[in-house]
């Protein structure tokens, strides 16, 4: 079985077809001089037909893209339009008689070469999008036939290396009914198309292309992370009837989202989204999220060269503000460190970086990258209801610090005349044993708590989150994590206050009476589980998802506590 990062998630089936890798052979020969003009006529050509098919790219993808997608492409012809770039090639030709085509390919992969070198995923997935476009220019200068994914007819899973955006925009998705690469990553252009358009596809496999030939079945299961080639009938029949069953009740469940998140006997729950960038927002939007409740920043420091300034900062968090339409939206202060690396910090190499230089302890070490950011979210508090929220306390005095920066932003915004919200609300997660052991004492200093349980989980139980070898111990479940996110909810009521939970565990079927009967005001997931947790809330009472939360804090192991939620008929 074959798996990799979980692009967009779904359940598909079809025959493979591989999608070749073509290679353009760029002969090394020179030119006369008397050829010159010839091979800058041959360049300019080809530009003007690279650009031309890339509008009509655009203007198809418009049709089925939000306008980010499309933008794109207008990013891909501002590349091509670059005067400099088009110098370069051209001294080439002119200064060292070298052929348009040598000329366009060194320089694009120069510029490749270049981009490669930031170690960071947003620029990683750049050096795609400028070789794809050098691919189109040379196949416009050669008269290269260029792979038409419009022209497919029947159903397939198609299997690549990689997959450009400009590939994705064309593809024809009645008859594609997933993707599986060798490269990519979550936030590549090309995952998040196939998120918005929901179809499945699983990404960075490594090798897949050299598993799969033309014609193998596949099973493309992205919801579980598997890939099966030429399974037998029996598991093709039964992964048929799951994706019937899955597509049924992802239908069933749409009526969920205009509801409200309310239980028979009138309990009220906030359904809250985890967003890292705008195209999460709409999401959120689109499966019916009440508000955000972890916009998680950090990404918008990673995806770049450099430290976004306050006005870019402030732009970014007044469009949430805004696109949420005075619905609270919890922006998270940058939660770098861990596994998150910022390449323009110079992080130094830690034996153990998950205990090391992370969220608030970078930030209270580089308060003015604090501030800047501080600052920001104030400014744009003023368009919508913003709350601040800190992550990886562990202290009162941290918090105490925290606050202290926050005067300091809104002292200077206040001698500025800058208008903000000056009752900002201010929230810390709990993801730390010790935040959880001392709740009781934190909540004093702040106004709301968001419980974290993916580090909740494997700060208590000592279990790294992301080590394959111990993922069998890795279980919010455990008795010792439900007994602190119940402390945690309770310190928060007796201070008059309430808790959220953003860690995954809140979009968690298996685990929503639980929390709803622990109190758990608010729950902020991933944004389609929304319809599904807001049906199980709505099916039940209060009264009897407290019997349940009641016998689990009793148990004394997971293997009880699992027991216990199986056998619960509300
Ligand atoms: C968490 O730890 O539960 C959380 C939501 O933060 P992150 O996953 O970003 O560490
Ligand atoms: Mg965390």
């Amino acid at each position: 079985m074959i798996s990799g990062i979980l692009a967009s998630p779904g359940l598909a089936f079809g025959r493979a077809l591989l999608l070749q890798t073509e290679t353009i052979l760029i002969k090394k020969k020179k030119i006369t001089p008397i050829n010159i003009e010839c091979e800058i006529e041959k360049l300019s050509q080809a530009k003007i037909k690279s650009i031309q098919q890339l509008k009509n790219i655009q203007k198809q993808s418009k049709k089925i893209f939000s306008k980010k997608e499309s933008d794109i492409f207008e990013g891909h012809i501002m590349i091509l339009e670059d005067i400099e770039l088009e110098k370069e090639i051209i001294t080439l030709i002119k200064k060292k008689y070298r052929t348009a085509e040598f000329a366009i390919e060194y320089s694009i992969s120069k510029q490749v070469e270049k981009i490669k070198k930031i170690k960071n995923i947003y620029m990683q997935n750049r050096a795609i999008d400028v070789r794809d476009i050098g691919n189109r220019w040379l196949r416009n200068l050669l008269n290269l036939k260029t792979i038409n994914l419009k022209n497919i007819t029947e159903q397939v899973i198609l299997i690549a290396h990689d997959l450009t955006p400009s590939q994705t925009a064309q593809m024809n998705f009645k008859y594609i009914q997933g993707f599986i690469t060798n490269l990519g990553g979550e936030t590549a252009h090309t995952s998040i198309m196939a998120r918005s358009l929901e179809i499945p596809a699983i990404v960075g496999t490594g090798n897949i292309t050299e598993k799969v030939i033309n014609g193998d079945f596949i099973i493309l299961d992205s919801i579980n992370n598997k890939i099966l080639i030429n399974p037998d009938k029996k598991t093709i029949n039964s992964f048929k009837i799951q994706k019937q069953k899955y597509l049924n009740k992802k239908k069933k469940l749409k009526k969920f989202i205009s509801l409200p998140a309310i239980t028979i006997d009138k309990r009220k729950i906030e359904i809250s989204a985890n967003v890292s960038n705008m195209q999460d927002i709409l999401n959120a939007k689109k499966y019916g999220a009440e508000s955000i409740g972890l916009y998680r920043t950090e990404f918008l420091f990673m995806e770049r060269t450099e430290l976004p300034s306050e006005k870019e900062q402030f732009h970014e968090y007044k469009k949430a503000a805004v696109m949420m339409k005075n619905r609270p939206v919890i922006i998270r202060t940058m939660d770098i460190g861990g596994d998150k690396e910022i390449p323009y910090m110079n992080f130094q190499k830690e034996e153990n970086p998950f205990l090391g230089w992370r969220a608030i302890r970078v930030s209270l070490d580089r308060k003015d990258i604090l501030g800047t950011q501080l600052r920001a979210i104030l400014q744009a508090s003023h368009f919508g209801k913003l709350r601040i929220l800190f992550p990886m306390v562990i202290s009162i005095e941290e918090i105490q610090e925290l606050k202290e920066e926050i005067s300091q932003a809104k002292y200077i915004l206040n001698k500025k005349k800058i208008p903000f919200d000056q009752n900002i609300k201010i929230g810390i997660m709990i993801e730390t044993p010790a935040s959880a052991i001392i709740a009781n004492h934190l909540i004093q200093e702040v106004d709301f708590f968001s419980i974290g349980t993916n580090d909740l989980t494997q700060y208590t139980l000592a279990v790294d989150r992301r080590n394959d070898l111990i993922s069998h111990l890795y279980n919010p479940m455990s008795p010792s994590i439900l007994k602190l996110i119940y402390k945690v909810i309770n310190a928060s009521h007796q201070a008059g206050k309430w808790t959220g939970m953003c860690g995954e565990f809140a979009g968690n079927e298996k685990a929503t009476i639980l929390l709803l009967g622990m109190g758990l005001n608010e729950f902020s997931m991933n944004a389609s589980f929304i319809p599904k947790i807001k049906k199980i809330i709505r099916k039940t009472t209060f009264k009897k998802a407290q019997e349940l939360s009641n016998m689990v804090l009793k148990q004394t192991t997971t293997k009880n506590i699992m027991t216990l939620i199986s056998n619960f008929i509300l």
